[in-house]
């Protein structure tokens, strides 16, 4: 919290604060100069995701006074909610991808470049370019960090090869879509799923009925196994139910108790070798375990599991003072890592940063998460999930949320396909638009 007067180290960090401050202004796109003058606090969001752009325009939108700026090192972001559907021929890329210029117009500075380096000391932020950003309280909101030496054989550049096609970056996913489209028909499919915690955990089984989707219409000789993680997966009624009336025969689901387990993989051979078996692919999409992105480990918001604990009210750091976290990297308790939740996330944050510099107590609130899986081209299911914080956790309310019903009526599975697609438009309009 800002106050009048403070003692003389508090004065000389002021002035410090201003003077980096303009250096940074000077160095990078415009912002408000009056707030710099007037020594307005600042808040400094990395990463310009769902999570970071909400928190941003929230912020923009409480409280004029706070001056904001949002680092983000993309010039194009590639939202991920249903880019499985580019899978399918369903969607394009064009339609996953958003710029910062409704943002910018927001009133909110964007600087496109990566932060290195944290110093919560400091409350500094170093950007690749070497150039230091003050802050009064950060908000790291940059996403996860694919662990690619968790799977034997597997690398960022094996990657190249075997998509995991799990990031904000549209290539990935337009590469697993051009190795579907050359791959001759008879082929096998791998899709290996990571345990959870993970990012939008129906998302590979989604990824599998897109692909299948796809197959059955112009590769049919073809089939897909997901080799798992995991004995049980969301919604793993509904999409198996999903499966045998769309794809029967097509989709052969592999989790460790049936011999899942990877041991490794081998991409000059094209195998994925499990305990008991190796599968012989002709494309494979890879998807690793997780962590929170690098910057919130250099910051030392991560705790030894890799994700970085959060006060529930305020996503403030369990770890550091004046650095939230929001969004996919956070370990909110039972919160899923998901677009909708991360939006949310960072609204609350926002609020509760305005709150705080306030000097007044935030709020806790209750917190909805929504999340559509495509399965066909006129069939979707979802999950919907409340939340509500609970001796420091977010805990599920029970009976409040729910998931599509099994044996749904046809009417009912494209209804959810068309709501799928609404809710991206709405989201992206309110986020990125
Ligand atoms: C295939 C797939 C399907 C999905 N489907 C759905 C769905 O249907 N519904 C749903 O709600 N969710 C879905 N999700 C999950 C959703 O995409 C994520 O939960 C959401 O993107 C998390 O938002 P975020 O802002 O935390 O992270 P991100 O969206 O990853 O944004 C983080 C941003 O931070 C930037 N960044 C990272 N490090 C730095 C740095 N050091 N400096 C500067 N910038 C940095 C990145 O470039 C990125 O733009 C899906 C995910 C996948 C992979």
């Amino acid at each position: 919290m800002r106050e009048a007067g403070g003692t003389a180290a508090n004065a000389k960090n002021r002035r410090q604060f201003l003077r980096n401050a303009v250096a940074a202004a000077a160095t990078a796109a415009p912002w408000p100069l009056p707030l710099i003058a007037q020594g307005a606090p600042h808040v400094v969001i990395i990463g310009g995701g769902f999570a970071g752009a909400s928190c941003a325009r929230a912020l923009r939108k409480d409280n004029a006074g706070v001056g904001v700026t949002l680092v983000e090192r993309q010039h194009i972001y590639t939202a991920p909610p249903l880019c499985n559907g580019i899978l399918g021929g369903l969607r394009t890329l064009a339609d996953q991808q958003f710029g910062y210029g409704g943002i910018r117009a927001a009133g909110i500075r964007v600087v496109n470049a990566a932060a290195t380096a944290v110093n919560p000391h400091a409350r500094s932020v170093t950007l690749g370019s070497g150039d230091k950003l003050s802050y009064d309280r950060l908000v790291i909101a940059a996403g996860i960090e694919l662990r690619f030496d968790a799977i034997a054989g597997y690398s960022e550049a094996v990657a190249e090869q075997l998509p995991h096609a799990w990031t904000s970056d549209g290539t990935q996913i337009m590469l697993l879509q051009r190795q579907i489209e050359a791959m001759e028909d008879g082929g096998l499919v791998a899709i290996t799923a990571p345990a959870n915690p993970a990012r939008c955990p129906p998302a590979p089984y989604e990824r599998a009925s897109m692909i299948a989707y796809f197959l059955k219409r112009r590769k049919p000789r073809s089939k897909l196994v997901i080799i798992d993680a995991k004995d049980q997966f969301t919604m793993q009624a509904l999409f198996q139910e999903a499966w045998n009336a769309l794809y029967p025969g097509l989709i052969e689901w592999a989790p460790p108790s049936k011999g899942g387990d990877i041991a490794s993989i081998d991409a000059a051979k094209k195998t994925i070798n499990t305990d008991f078996d190796t599968y012989n692919f002709a494309v494979a999409s890879v998807i690793p375990p997780q962590k929170a992105a690098a910057i919130a480990a250099r910051a030392g918001v991560a705790d030894r599991t890799g994700w970085c604990p959060v006060d529930p009210i305020t996503f403030e750091s369990l770890l550091q003072k004046n650095i939230h976290v929001i969004g996919d990297a956070a370990l909110a308790g039972a919160m899923p890592k998901s677009a909708f939740a991360a939006a949310v996330e960072g609204e609350l944050c926002a609020s509760a940063i305005v709150a705080l510099i306030a000097g007044k107590t935030p709020a806790g609130a209750k917190l909805l998460s929504n999340c559509y899986s495509l399965v066909g081209r006129d069939y979707a299911i979802s999950d919907t999930g409340v939340f509500r914080p609970v001796a420091g956790q977010y805990v599920e309310v029970a009976g409040a949320g729910g998931v599509s019903p099994l044996d749904g009526p046809p009417a009912l599975r494209a209804e959810e396909a068309r709501f799928a697609h609404a809710w991206f438009r709405t989201a992206t309009r309110e986020t990125f638009g």
